[in-house]
């Protein structure tokens, strides 16, 4: 068995890896750029070798560099994980080469896979169906539409070295083919090294269903079943799942045949996956899917598979890689439940899904309702360098419903600030109902954008909260709260506050005062409403009207965030009247915290007053408000007469000027 490992990657997968060789006994070795330095997984390693700077391509697309690492800590194998070096043959053989185990497929099987085109015409020979189209060496436009007529549109012009769903076009008629195909053969060059693209038939209805293999080297290969992984968007994965809905015996059969046929045809040895696209259109059929490309590596989805099966694939890996015989046949698997993953990522689902980067000033992942796999933890920054994923959610259950309504309750008890999440896109996706019922295909999300980007505006309730919290409020042993000092005097004039809040587009003028024991009467831009706000532990008891609500609030310096039922608001605070110290709203005014009627005045122009002296009261939600006077001096006149019914912010009376 492998001694120690060096995992050449990052973030959640580098701390996937060590998690296993911990309870393997394996010593790890851990690798690090620049940005990477106080990384978790740095953390969690045994030992770390720094690389180079932050950029991939001079740390972790460094294959000398970590090789030269393994050597230097004495590990004995090194662990590519996904993405970086995982598919790079060259790196693969240098790392034999050295002496060094590559914990994965060999050079030649990595190289027979590489390519879209060459993949495809392997398959092809081995007798695995794959999707109609052209593969051929040719890039002449004019080959490429006549190839594209005999194929019938749609099609897809795909780039042959291609991955993460970059250079793809789908295309729906021969007009827009050569622009098309233009532009994905530039972004393909530009990403991949390689313009050289392919064309397929576009699957209607398409399911992307793929089929976990595992070979070793005394020539057994199995399959773990499938995943479906068709809620995508621009062609990336965004939750997947095990097994696949609609899948029957006979198709699941037929696929599972077909993907180790395929791994048995290069000699496949470790965890490999067999992607084929499906068409739905009819339902799932044994004789509609096509084999699309095959990913010689651990998958991001794999603990879907981890999950229904109880294996770990990584534990079979380094078995594998260790020269082990596969821990069990064919027969010995089965499907135990439901599984589903979500993969968290720091971006803006509505602005565009633009990548959100930043300080992730709070993260609380729900470890005690799904299984997290985090790279990430509070305090950490997202960079503009890697990959802005900050957790994959993984639940399991029995059946496919309540594996829905765990994943949907997980996401819902995510909570970060610092940086935008996908949070609560995901959390919608899981209760979309086409999906909820297994109707959907790849084009779901894409079809029903604007509902699943959608975000509540924030409620006036949760606006007052947030002002409270951005006051100080709140916080343990804030007395501010006038009854403490004053008991039965309602001196409302001090206890008033003025915040103003923004929360994405909206802006709210919010007042409040306490009525005691965390109730506040709080006017929310002209509304009033009455709350208490109490905590209990780490979470807080918002009750408006009878109904309690259960909130989480994050304060950081001038921002407060509040999470309510898998909401979430953010509110910044700005603005003239704003401050703790704002007892009045102005120096030489007396305002009306709230709309409500002018009870009492209890003084008269020229009248000399002392701050805080009560001037007025007021009468707004069954509660006499007190008005008290700003500062020391002189009455200089009055706005408003007894018994008249005054709005939120009217004037009630002015001061003198104060002497210079
Ligand atoms: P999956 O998500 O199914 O595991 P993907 O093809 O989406 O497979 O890629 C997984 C990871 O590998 C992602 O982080 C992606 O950005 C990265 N990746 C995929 N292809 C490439 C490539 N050609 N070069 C660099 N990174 C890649
Ligand atoms: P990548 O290497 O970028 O992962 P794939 O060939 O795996 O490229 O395709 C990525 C995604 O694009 C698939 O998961 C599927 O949703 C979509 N796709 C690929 N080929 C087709 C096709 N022929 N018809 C419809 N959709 C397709
Ligand atoms: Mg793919």
């Amino acid at each position: 068995m492998i001694r120690k490992l060096l995992i050449a990657n990052r973030g959640e997968i580098a701390c996937r890896i060590i998690r296993t060789c911990r309870r393997l006994a394996i010593a790890t070795v851990a690798v690090y750029s620049d940005a990477d330095r106080d990384a978790l997984h740095v953390e969690q390693a045994d030992e770390a070798v720094h690389i180079g700077p932050a950029p991939a391509t001079e740390s972790y697309l460094r294959g000398d560099a970590i090789i030269d690492a393994a050597l230097r800590t004495d590990a004995d194998a090194i662990h590519p994980g996904y993405g970086f070096l995982s598919e790079n043959a060259a790196f693969a053989e240098a790392v034999t080469a050295a002496g060094l185990r590559f914990v994965g497929p060999s050079a030649a099987a990595i190289r027979a896979m590489g390519l879209k085109d060459a993949a495809k015409a392997l398959m092809e020979n081995s007798g695995v169906p794959v999707v109609p189209g052209y593969h051929g060496e040719s890039q002449d436009p004019d080959l490429l539409l006549a190839e594209a007529e005999r194929i019938g549109f749609p099609v897809l012009i795909k780039a042959r070295a291609g991955g993460g769903g970059k250079g793809m076009r789908r295309v729906d008629d021969g007009m827009a083919l050569r622009d098309a195909l233009a532009s994905a053969q530039r972004e393909a060059l530009a990403a991949f090294g390689d313009g050289a693209c392919l064309i397929e038939k576009y699957v209607t209805h398409p399911r992307h269903i793929e089929i976990q293999v595992f070979g070793d080297d005394h020539g057994h290969a199995v399959h773990l079943f499938e995943r479906d992984c068709s809620l995508q968007r621009r062609h990336q994965k965004v939750i997947e799942e095990a097994p696949a809905p609609g899948m029957s015996e006979e198709m699941r059969y037929a696929m599972g045949e077909a993907a180790v046929r395929a791994a048995r045809a290069i000699g496949y040895s470790g965890a490999g996956t067999i992607e084929f696209i499906a068409d739905a259109s009819e339902g799932l059929k044994a004789d509609r899917f096509w084999f699309m490309e095959m990913n010689t590596r651990l998958q991001v989805e794999h603990p879907v598979t981890e999950a229904i099966t109880g294996i770990d694939l990584v534990e079979w890996q380094l078995r594998v890689a260790s020269g082990e015989p596969l821990p069990l046949r064919q027969e010995d698997l089965a499907i135990n439940g439901w599984a589903m993953e979500a993969r968290l990522y720091a971006e803006d689902a509505g602005r565009g899904f633009l990548p959100s980067t930043g300080t992730l000033t709070h993260l609380h992942l729900p470890e005690d309702l799904a299984r997290i796999d985090s790279g990430v933890r509070t305090g950490d920054s997202i960079s503009p360098f890697y990959d802005p994923m900050i957790a994959k959610i993984i639940v399991h259950a029995p059946d496919r419903a309540t594996a829905l309504t765990r994943l949907a309750g997980a996401l819902g008890n995510v909570r970060s600030t610092g940086v935008a999440t996908n949070a609560a896109f995901l959390r919608h996706l899981a209760e979309q109902p086409d999906f909820a019922a297994g109707r959907h295909d790849t084009g779901l999300i894409e079809r029903d954008l604007g509902t699943l980007t959608d975000s509540r505006p924030a409620p006036d309730e949760i606006a007052a909260c947030a002002a409270l919290v951005l006051s100080g409020m709140l916080e343990p042993g804030a007395s501010l709260d006038p009854w403490d000092s004053l008991s039965g005097f309602r001196l409302w004039g001090q206890a008033r506050h003025f915040v103003t809040l923004h929360h994405r587009d909206q802006h709210w003028q919010v007042s409040f005062a306490s009525s005691g024991d965390g109730t506040w009467s709080a006017c929310v831009d002209g509304k009033i409403l009455s709350l208490t706000v109490r905590r209990t532990g780490e979470t807080w008891r918002l009750t408006v009207e009878g109904v309690t609500t259960m909130l989480h609030i994050v304060r950081d310096r001038d921002q407060a965030t509040i999470f309510r039922g898998g909401d979430s608001w953010s509110f910044d605070r700005t603005g003239p009247l704003d401050g703790e110290h704002e007892t009045t709203g102005g120096g030489d005014q007396v305002v009306a915290p709230m709309p409500g009627l002018l009870k009492v005045v209890c003084v008269s122009p020229g009248q000399a007053v002392t701050a805080g002296k009560t001037v007025a009261v007021m009468e707004a939600m069954k509660m006499e408000l007190a008005l008290a006077a700003p500062r020391d001096g002189k009455i200089a006149e009055l706005l408003s007469a007894e018994g008249e019914q005054v709005q939120e912010g009217a004037v009630i009376l002015l001061l003198e000027p104060e002497d210079e």
